[in-house]
């Protein structure tokens, strides 16, 4: 089965090689090395100063979506959620479990995240906004700099979900001013599910992490930070899965993450241009060159179950958009002929 997946998606032999081998007991000074530069190449392809700090959790990527606001958050703030679509929403009901005011940009699908839509939340006393750069459930990429504006002129902590834009579309902590970027294995770095990691500001961890007290003692940043003075973690974290991770990134160091970027969007722009020229609608907002949605009138289901027969695993769309929208993801090991494959079945089975 070949993965047009957004994660677990196709994976590098290199990948597999490392998943192969027998686990090293990970309280040494050689694990914590690793993990320190691991930490160190996070941040450099973050663009990140070298005061910003990572900390490495053993859940999926909600579970550094939760770590973050329980972390960064209190009772006392009130946040900015972006909206649009399934991952925006899980900001919102994360804040629910945990009572954290909050207020919601809501967007249709289909709808454009524009200037207009930020307009009357301005001046209005937001402490923080969390917003999932690219919204994996609808392909949109959000206006990066339109976002950090909005939160320097308000004062307000930037977070940003980038678990499906990281390696993708382009990201710079220092020039947006973002005060926690989150990365998941899974995605982009195509690993196995199971790490999560958060790259912190110094100002969110002076300003905020250290002065509140954590409602999740597992996810806790604070205990995390401390260990990863030592480059260690809390608890007995997901060992392969960090050993894959920093195999991955030097081999992404190795190339370039521009390069890495570059290629991704040649695979986006190429699968989208096939798409297009077979009448099959590429919505028109901003979209994020991880992954290409398809929108039909109706018949998504069928076709998604025609094309895993055929043994090409697409990504199928939840709740009222189920029968209307695939996504085709362009990360993990994927090529041009990778492309062309699917864009010919397509067009045999439409
Ligand atoms: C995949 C993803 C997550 C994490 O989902 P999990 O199922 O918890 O790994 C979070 N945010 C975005 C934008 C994602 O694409």
């Amino acid at each position: 089965m070949k993965l047009y997946t957004v994660g677990p998606v196709e994976m590098f032999d290199a990948t597999l090689n490392v998943a192969g081998m027998q686990l090293p007991y990970f309280r040494t000074k050689e694990f914590s090395e690793i993990m320190f530069d691991s930490e160190n190449l996070l941040k450099k392809f973050a663009g990140a100063p070298n005061d910003a700090r990572v900390v490495f959790l053993t859940a999926s990527g909600s579970g550094a979506m939760e770590s973050t606001v329980t972390g960064c958050f209190t009772e006392k703030d009130k946040l900015l959620i972006i909206a649009g679509g399934s991952f925006g929403e899980r900001f919102c009901q994360i804040c629910q479990y945990h009572d954290i005011p909050f207020e919601s940009v809501n967007l249709e699908f289909g709808e454009t995240l524009t200037a207009e839509h930020l307009k009357s939340f301005e001046n209005r006393g937001f402490t923080g906004m969390l917003v999932n750069i690219h919204e994996t459930s609808t392909g949109q990429l959000y206006d990066m700099d339109m976002l950090s504006e909005f939160c320097k002129r308000n004062g307000m902590a930037f977070v940003v979900d980038a678990i499906s834009s990281f390696m993708a579309d382009r990201i710079n902590v220092s020039k947006s001013g973002i005060d926690a970027l989150i990365f998941s294995s899974q995605k982009a770095l195509a690993l196995s599910p199971g790490i999560s990691m958060i790259l912190l500001s110094k100002r969110m961890i002076s300003d905020r992490v250290d002065k509140i007290k954590s409602k999740s003692m597992y996810l806790d940043i604070k205990t995390h930070l401390k260990d990863m003075e030592r480059g260690q973690t809390p608890f007995t974290p997901a060992v392969g899965c960090l050993l894959e991770l920093n195999e991955a990134l030097h081999r992404l160091d190795a190339m370039g993450l521009e390069e890495k970027i570059l290629y991704t969007e040649t695979l986006a722009k190429d699968f989208r241009k096939r798409m297009k020229a077979i009448g099959i609608t590429v919505p028109g907002y901003p979209l994020s060159n991880a992954l290409t949605p398809l929108v039909f009138d109706k018949g998504a289901t069928d076709l998604y179950e025609k094309l895993r027969e055929a043994g090409l695993q697409v990504t199928p769309t939840g709740g009222a958009l189920k029968d209307k929208v695939l996504r085709i993801g362009h990360m993990g090991k994927l090529t041009i002929d990778d492309n062309r494959i699917l864009a010919e079945k397509i067009i045999e089975l439409m």
